[in-house]
């Protein structure tokens, strides 16, 4: 193989560009030409593709976001989306490549790999909800952006002795509010995976208030309800004064953490090594700090799960 591609494509995630340079230069490193493919599936389809060098990907380790950028690409679900897109892949010489997102853009890989052209996933979201990998490349700068807040607010909260439901992104997984709740010290934490009770939600506060807690953090994945209409169900039962923060978009973004560069820069790289010995349908991921790779078809078949023993483990330090 003399020529790989590369794109980015989803929801963007802290990391992606440390991924997208561990590509370049772990293909360069092995003499082979790396084209970047601009706005993921659409760029494709449209043939926004430039060669990129060395310098191309200097100076992006460091910054949130994706320097080829990323889309939403309905037409790429269709077979003549998919057809466009293999055509401009041909077009530039390109022979295998590598797609850095999310469940839905490993959709796309897969379908290109039965098209017979070989492509391998690289885990790119913040979600961490992409089975086969205990972590996905985003998921801990957006922890750690949401501890930084939950700490924020935390304050307020005491100062005021406030109420405060913080709600945080997962339609589907609960790893960020799972994991920044423990992390938070959350008095309560709402997950999608896991039903809860509001009685046993509004116990848990009134106990906390009337042994003299000065405030209690709830957070509440966006997948669980609205996190304002929650907060004022929580109001009206408990009579204690509630605030709601909705951290939205700023989850996204940020310099990576150091971890989440590792990471990026690992799971790039071992893509590449796949791609090369002509892998196409595989998806790369880290489990027990081992590098590993799976067919894409088993990972997007398999369901993401939540560890019910840290769940556990939250309910029983918040007590
Ligand atoms: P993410 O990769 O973050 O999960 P999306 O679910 O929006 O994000 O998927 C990103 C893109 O992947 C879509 O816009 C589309 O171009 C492509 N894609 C998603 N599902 C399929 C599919 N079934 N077949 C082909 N391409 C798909």
């Amino acid at each position: 193989m003399k020529r790989i591609g590369v794109l980015t494509s989803g929801g963007d995630s802290p990391g992606m560009n440390a991924a997208v340079r561990a590509v370049v230069r772990k293909a360069i490193y092995h003499d082979v030409e790396v084209y970047g493919v601009f706005h993921g599936y659409a760029g494709l389809i449209e043939g926004q593709i430039e060669k990129l060098e060395l310098g191309s990907v200097g100076d992006i380790i460091h910054r949130g976001g994706t320097k080829l950028y990323t889309a939403r690409c309905p037409e790429f679900k269709t077979i003549e989306g998919q057809k466009k897109g293999i055509e401009q892949l041909k077009k530039h010489g390109i022979e295998g490549l590598v797609v850095i997102g999310g469940d839905g853009s490993y959709m796309g890989a897969k379908k290109l790999t039965e098209h017979g052209f070989p492509c391998v996933g690289v885990p790119g979201t913040i979600d961490n909800d992409i089975p086969g990998t205990d972590f996905t490349i985003g998921f801990d700068t957006a922890l750690n952006t949401v501890i930084d807040a939950i700490d924020k607010i935390r304050d307020t909260a005491t100062s005021h002795e406030r109420t405060y439901v913080i709600e945080v992104m997962g339609r589907h997984a609960g790893d960020i509010a799972l994991w920044s709740g423990l992390a938070g010290g959350a008095e309560t934490i709402l997950i999608p995976e896991v039903n809860y009770d509001m009685d046993d939600v509004v116990a848990r506060l009134n106990r906390g208030h009337d042994r003299g807690k000065k405030h209690s953090i709830i957070i509440v994945a966006e997948g669980v309800g609205s996190g304002v209409e929650f907060g004022k169900k929580i109001e009206e039962a408990t009579s204690l004064e509630t605030r709601v923060s909705v951290l939205g978009h700023i989850q996204r973004g940020g310099s990576p953490t150091a971890f989440d560069r590792v990471l990026a820069s690992r799971l790039g790289a071992f893509a590449v090594e796949l791609i090369l010995q002509g892998k196409g349908g595989r998806c790369v991921g880290i489990q027990s700090n081992q590098l590993v790779d799976h067919d894409i078809l088993e990972i997007l078949d398999r369901k993401h799960t939540v560890d019910q023993s840290m769940y556990q483990l939250s309910q029983e330090l918040s007590i």
